[in-house]
């Protein structure tokens, strides 16, 4: 049975979530045309766009956004917002656009299996129009918030609006650029290849019986362990956590066999570990700030 509190506090909470379209739900392959007062002409991607300081006389072409061009899902967004629809409890969900037309969004969403989404066109770029749509929803009712949207700008502007009003419930997040290279890694269906090099450390040889000499390691263990461990390494260098360059430890927990390793990235879809030293050990300490991961 629920407890009062949590009625009365349930009753009084008016959820809206909203989602940002182009580079927050999709990548698509749409471009901005600037014509020059010269009649020069150049391209731009959303994200130049973004940072593009208009000259006088320039003229903007958005035809690209007429429709939508070559949509790659952003899984991690995606995934979130279909859980929103699909989950009971009382939330309002839409989709907020600086884009002209709302139809050709909707229409992909319906197609795409999200159902009928709410989607708002507001024909304006300026991230002040996204607050105050979201302003407006505050006066409406709306006490808890989330907004997603991946320019900063726009959710630094939706975010100040909790100085103005400090007792709703508000969550901003700007979806990172790696999120959206991953949804064309995905889409490309390029996998990472990952190498595992112990060549280059025949230091690691000469230490790899030290810790338990009746047990040794072979070079398959190394290797599978180093795989499994390159995977999560391919997540973290997407999502910023890690560097080419960065020494980590890969931990086995079923073997406890540490890999200390540094990453290179010999190719653009390979990542190698190069081996420096590998060790048997439950309580294995790497040097402070060394990255360690568990497979
Ligand atoms: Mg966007």
């Amino acid at each position: 049975m629920k407890k009062l509190k949590e009625i009365i506090l349930e009753a009084s909470t008016k959820k809206l979530r909203v989602f940002d379209f182009d580079d927050t739900l999709v990548t698509t392959k749409s471009f901005i045309y600037v014509k020059h007062k010269d009649g020069k002409e150049l391209k731009l991607t959303p994200g130049e766009y973004a940072k593009y300081i208009p000259k006088s006389g320039d003229e903007f072409d958005y035809k690209d956004f007429q429709t939508v061009k070559e949509p790659k899902e952003i899984k991690a967004i995606s995934k979130l917002l279909k859980r929103f629809i699909s989950s009971d409890g009382e939330r309002s969900i839409f989709i907020l656009t600086a884009r002209s037309k709302y139809k050709p969004i909707q229409n992909y969403l319906k197609d795409t299996g999200y159902g009928n989404v709410y989607v708002v066109a507001l024909n304006n770029a300026d991230p002040k129009a996204k607050a105050d749509w979201v302003e407006g929803k505050i006066k409406d009712g709306y006490n808890d918030i989330l907004f997603m949207d991946d320019s900063s700008k726009n959710t630094k502007a939706v975010g100040d609006l909790k100085n103005k009003y400090p007792s709703i419930k508000m969550k901003t997040y700007t979806v990172p650029k790696a999120l959206q290279n991953e949804a064309v890694i995905d889409q490309s269906r390029q996998s990472i290849n990952i190498i595992v090099n112990l060549d280059k450390t025949k230091h690691a040889d000469e230490r790899r019986f030290r810790h338990d000499t009746n047990n040794p390691i072979t070079d398959d263990e190394i290797i599978e362990t180093g795989k499994r461990g390159g995977q999560k390494i391919a997540k973290l260098l997407l999502f910023d956590k890690l560097d080419i360059g960065d020494d980590v430890v890969i931990f086995d927990q079923r073997t406890a066999l540490n890999l200390v390793c540094s990453i290179s990235n010999p190719k653009p879809d390979t990542i190698e570990l190069d081996i420096i030293t590998i060790m048997q050990k439950k309580d294995f300490k790497p040097k402070p700030g060394t990255f360690k991961i568990f497979v």
